[in-house]
């Protein structure tokens, strides 16, 4: 027998239609590239989503076609990702740190058939366009009194003068739940970068569960800021979690220095705030410098890499704001863990509540987790047994987009490429990372990619690339190199090498000279064995 209760689409639309009727005066305030400050509402959002909506009806753009962003974090890209979605396209937010070669590999790869980008990022597309081979529209977040006139790019047009004449009503399609709204590509895995493809039902069960007390405890009384950029992983879901209860939007745009960050708490009485921890270094570090303290500030979510408990308990003893500690992944639209403490941890004291507190914390619901040994058993959850952690939900991906890399599950579970320790009250501990990658600062660096890069150098024999402990951006690439015999290799020659190759931010910051890179049985190079000889190198940067 079926229930009887009616079947509603759980579609991203709705959440602009709420936060529009019942949040109308909600305010949304962007710091813009331009440098001003700019302020508007949930209604306005709205109104303006429908116009993007109408603008790519017009474009006679087809359900499910990708448009493409480079942009900050703003009202502009806040709209993109109503309308986009609402429409029954794809928001494809590209990352704009990614080398020029990088971009113009995804965007094809993705078919983008429109791009809409940040006035800064004008050099970036001026290098990228003529090869981008789908992309059939290029439009300037910016009004067309700032539209350059000679940028090159064909029929380059500005966001305002596209979307500003349209009709400000539309009737949202409804369509399958299940169908594509956005999409997010990840070099967190090896081989090429994978796009994690998420669904109007994944992300609407996402920003539900985000909002929950327990997780992101999100309401109509809070004002946001997220500072993780809306192009890793829809911000981690907190601009669709801030429209579902109504909560105040404070945008960063380009300017994430401590200053700008803390000016923008302070001046917005922002209650919560999300980013990396380096993010928060540089904020703490302006802090301190000038004896400053927060007057609105609650509580600020952290995650990407392992939040250092010392920056917890700065956060918690010296200014009074709760750390949520938070663990997730591209492949799970983020959320998976977020440290909350239960009621039996209230009344231990200070050290205690610190040892839990450093942890990446519980499950939260709609995500189910466990952990394996090399033979596939499981493990217990006693805190102290640590082996690869699995995941499994209705928003973790089950495939890459296109099938990239075939299918990833491990009899129905995701494999996060993550090592850890769960305890028997539930809470996950990241110990390790069985992936062969580099997180600097947030943001993923390949290492396959570096030793590609060094191993064409006509002296290099064999090179390995591995993180390094780095004090500001979490870890650094080294790459530790066999020459051929007889060759001649300084440093500075192999890091000139790399230069234009890939990202600046993505060159190691050292060059070790070894006489053999340990191997397994296979020949596969043996990193964990090279760090272990390794451990007492310092890196030159840190
Ligand atoms: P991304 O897909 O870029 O969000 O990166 C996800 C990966 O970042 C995870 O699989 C972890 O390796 C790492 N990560 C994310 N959050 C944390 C955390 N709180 N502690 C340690 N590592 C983390």
């Amino acid at each position: 027998m079926l229930g009887l209760m009616q079947s509603q689409q759980l579609l991203i639309s709705s959440l602009i239609d709420f936060a529009e009727r019942h949040h109308g005066e909600g305010e949304i305030v962007s710091r813009r590239v331009e440098g001003d400050i700019h302020r508007c509402s949930y209604k306005d959002i709205a109104r303006r989503s429908r116009q993007v909506a109408n603008a790519l009806d017009g474009m006679q753009l087809a359900f499910g076609d990708r448009v493409a962003t480079l942009a900050w974090n703003g009202y502009r890209h806040l709209e993109l990702y109503f309308g986009v979605s609402g429409s029954g396209r794809v928001l494809h937010t590209l990352n704009p740190r990614l080398h020029p070669d990088q971009i113009v590999w995804i965007a094809n790869h993705s078919e983008d058939q429109v791009l809409c980008f940040d006035m800064s990022f004008l050099p970036i597309v001026k290098a990228v366009h003529a090869r981008c081979t789908t992309i059939k529209h290029f439009i300037a977040l910016c009004d067309a009194t700032n539209l350059p006139a000679d940028s090159g790019i064909p029929g380059l047009q500005s966001y305002e003068a596209w979307m500003g004449n349209q009709a400000a009503q539309y009737a949202w399609p409804e369509f399958d739940e299940n169908s594509a709204s956005s999409m997010c590509y990840t070099s967190g895995t090896t081989g090429n970068p994978k796009a994690a493809l998420y669904s109007h039902r994944s992300t609407i069960l996402h920003a539900w569960a985000g909002a929950m007390p327990d997780a992101l405890n999100m309401s109509a009384r809070d004002s946001v800021l997220p500072v993780v950029p809306m192009f890793h992983v829809n911000a981690w879901g907190l601009p669709y979690s801030a429209a579902m209860t109504g909560a105040k939007m404070v945008f960063p745009g380009p300017a994430m220095d401590g200053k700008s960050i803390f000016d923008l708490i302070e001046s917005e009485k922002v209650t919560f705030a999300a980013g990396v921890p380096t993010v928060w270094q540089m904020m703490l570090g302006h802090m301190q410098q000038g004896g400053l303290r927060f007057s609105t500030l609650k509580r600020t979510v952290i995650g990407g890499s392992a939040c250092p408990p010392a920056m917890i308990s700065a956060f918690n003893d010296d200014y009074g704001v709760e750390v949520l500690h938070a663990w997730g992944m591209t492949e799970m639209s983020p959320l998976g863990t977020v440290c909350t403490l239960k009621n039996k941890h209230l009344s231990l004291d200070a050290s205690q509540k610190m040892a839990v507190r450093i942890k990446q914390g519980r499950g939260i619901y709609g995500v189910d987790m466990k952990i394996i040994d090399e033979k596939g058993e499981e493990l217990p959850w006693d805190g102290k047994a640590y082996g690869d952690l699995l995941v499994k939900g209705p928003w973790v991906i089950r495939e890459y987009f296109k099938g990239e890399g075939g299918s990833p599950l491990v009899k129905g579970w995701f494999p996060t490429g993550d090592v850890a320790t769960i305890d028997a009250d539930g809470y996950l501990q990241i110990t390790d990372r069985s992936k062969d990658v580099i997180k600097s600062g947030g943001e993923w660096i390949s290492s396959i990619d570096v030793e590609n890069i060094a191993m064409a150098h006509p002296a290099v024999a064999m090179a390995a690339c591995i993180g390094m402990k780095h004090p500001k951006w979490d870890e650094r690439p080294v790459v530790v190199v066999v020459k051929k015999p007889g060759a001649d290799l300084a440093r500075e020659e192999l890091l000139a090498f790399f230069e234009g190759k890939t990202a600046k931010w993505q060159i190691p910051d050292d060059v070790i000279f070894i006489d053999a890179i340990p191997l397994g049985a296979t020949g596969k190079m043996q990193k964990v064995k090279l760090r272990e000889t390794l451990k007492d190198y310092h890196l030159p940067t840190a």
